[in-house]
């Protein structure tokens, strides 16, 4: 068989180069030695997920802290599933998390001398690599259809065989020049395939740098490299650009583990180096009795666009995403709370070898620590940031009033008291939860716990000796007349000794005033909160309420 003319005419490609051509172009990077040149190369479906976020950031610590670099490679071989603005998506969502690339797609202001980062756009690399292993023998064009192939898989499954195509089954591995020839002039569509040199019974001991030395087993199926339209599957694209990006270190999930055996064959017919693999354990969560993956579906948290929209802080959720890649990243932020999160020694070697539990009710946990750790101005900054994209009219319009805002952020984060609150988990929940000292926003459902008439006489009592100008012990002097005109006790001791002698005690009082000021039973400190909304919105509040009753 004349194996070079087959290649040419089964890869009819003008801009194919000799193959030393492509090593002189994309030459090894000059970096330090024991740098690590790691990527990110996900499909723009426009769905970036958790998944893709774990892994970013190991790719990102090991590349940075080990003074190499990571790109962005679009594997967008796949044109079915590809959205429009899914690249800025991935960017978007990745610039939230403070994941930077040093070069890749769409990465301005670098040098980018590795690209085009878009796979479709490095065909003419793939078919000049396709073309040589047809030149060697080692690639062939299969014609069978799908039907054929769903044929076989059932064959292979009645017979409990290991489905694919591969050894007998592989039907076009030896078609003869003629057939081929035959096929090529009756316009049959075809795929390339590896002619797999592997067995089955072999197995080899394989180093994965998260995982540790596990047991592979060689490949013996033509997987296709290239398709029927000349696009490479993600296999042979896989091997041929993490060669000619020069990337020394593929932190991927582990889902393609299954894969690796057909990676590492691919390297090997291809004359590459394989870099090194880690792959990396999946996110799962505890639904009812059982543990299971997140799911795309069925679990909104795997979605990062979710993190943006309901505003979690990103650096809590980078913390989160640290405390379930490094075992020992915990304990060191305990002791560091305060050092920027790069100071980590991160360490593939603590990567977690088995699925990482993922629980939201801690990532919230995290979420009100780290919020806690700010000032007012860089709470404004950050719900400004995220009203702006996220919330609704009325909720930018908070921030019209910027001293405003900032008494509420003080207050409510108890800036300035003795302790910092923890009321805020994400920038919407606490946009939501000031929505009440804004008129625009306050809807009160007041619920009381003692009968109309009392609690009118209570808050008509109040309102008269309300005093704007009272200090907070002035204030609160005014809650216990009012209390005690009413007969509530304003001895807590002698309420506790026998509490049927009395309605209520002043507690009982300053509950009716909250919520007829708020709406709310629990708030935080209620004269601070009159002091916020000032001596007119507080009157009318409590005009309100009143004349709700
Ligand atoms: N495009 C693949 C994905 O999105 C990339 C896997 C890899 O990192 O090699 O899953």
């Amino acid at each position: 068989m004349d194996w070079n003319k087959l290649a040419d005419v089964l890869v009819p490609d003008e801009n194919v180069k000799p193959l030393d051509y492509y090593e002189a172009l994309y030459p090894e990077r000059d970096l330090p030695k024991g740098a690590q040149v790691t990527r990110l190369a996900p499909s723009p479906t426009g769905f970036i997920h958790l998944g893709n976020l774990f892994v970013a950031i190991a790719n990102e610590r090991i590349a940075h802290q080990s003074g190499g670099l990571m790109y962005l490679r679009i594997e967008d071989t796949d044109l079915k599933r590809k959205v429009d603005g899914a690249v800025d998506a991935v960017k978007n969502a990745l610039r939230y998390f403070d994941i930077r690339f040093d070069e890749g797609a769409e990465i301005e202001g670098a040098e980018n001398a590795y690209g085009p980062y878009y796979q479709r756009e490095r065909a003419e690399i793939y078919h000049a690599y396709a073309k040589e292993l047809i030149r060697q023998g080692l690639a062939y064009p299969c014609f069978c259809t799908e039907d054929e192939l769903s044929a076989l898989r059932e064959k292979q499954t009645a017979e409990k065989k290991i489905t694919g195509y591969y050894g007998e089954y592989a039907a076009c591995r030896n078609l003869s020049e003629e057939e081929i020839y035959a096929n090529l002039a009756a316009g049959k569509p075809y795929v390339i395939r590896l002619r797999s040199q592997g067995n089955t019974e072999n197995k080899l001991t394989f180093r994965d740098e998260i995982k540790g030395d596990i047991t592979v087993t060689e490949n013996d199926q033509d997987v296709v490299i290239l398709k029927s339209d000349g696009i490479p599957t993600y296999h042979f694209a896989h091997a041929i650009d993490d060669h000619f990006m020069r990337t020394t270190l593929v932190i991927r999930g582990e889902e393609w583990l299954a894969s690796l055996p057909i990676h590492i064959e691919l390297f090997n017919v291809l004359g590459f180096r394989r870099p090194k693999y880690g792959h990396n354990c999946s996110l799962q969560k505890i639904d009812g009795d059982t543990r299971r993956k997140l799911s795309k579906r069925k679990d909104p948290e795997l979605s990062l666009e979710f993190y943006r929209q309901e505003g979690y802080y990103s650096r809590a959720v980078k913390v989160y995403m640290l405390t379930l890649l490094n075992s020992n990243f915990e304990e060191w932020y305990m002791k560091n709370p305060e050092t920027p999160l790069e100071e980590f020694k991160f360490s593939i070697g603590k990567m977690g070898k088995s699925g990482a539990l993922f629980d939201l009710n801690k990532l919230s946990d995290i979420s009100k620590n780290e919020l806690a750790k700010l000032s007012a101005e860089e709470m404004y900054d950050f719900l400004f940031d995220w009203a702006e994209e996220f919330g609704t009219d009325v909720q930018k319009g908070y921030f019209a009033d910027k001293e405003y805002l900032l008494k509420i952020l003080n207050l409510c984060m108890g800036i300035g008291g003795k302790k910092r609150r923890k009321d805020f988990t994400t920038a919407k929940q606490a946009v939501e939860s000031i929505g009440y000292f804004f008129d625009e926003t306050f809807a009160p459902e007041y619920a009381y716990r003692f009968d109309d008439a009392t609690v009118k006489t209570i808050l008509s009592g109040f309102k008269v000796a309300y005093d704007y100008a009272d200090d907070c012990s002035a204030w609160f002097d005014k809650v216990k007349a009012t209390a005690a005109a009413n007969g509530f006790a304003t001895d807590m001791k002698a309420y506790k000794a026998d509490p049927t002698a009395f309605p209520g005690n002043v507690s009982d009082v300053a509950e009716m005033l909250r919520v007829a000021t708020t709406g709310l039973t629990n708030t935080p400190d209620l004269w601070t909160i009159m002091q916020i909304l000032g001596k007119e919105r507080t009157l009318a509040r409590l005009e309100k309420a009143i004349s709700a009753l």
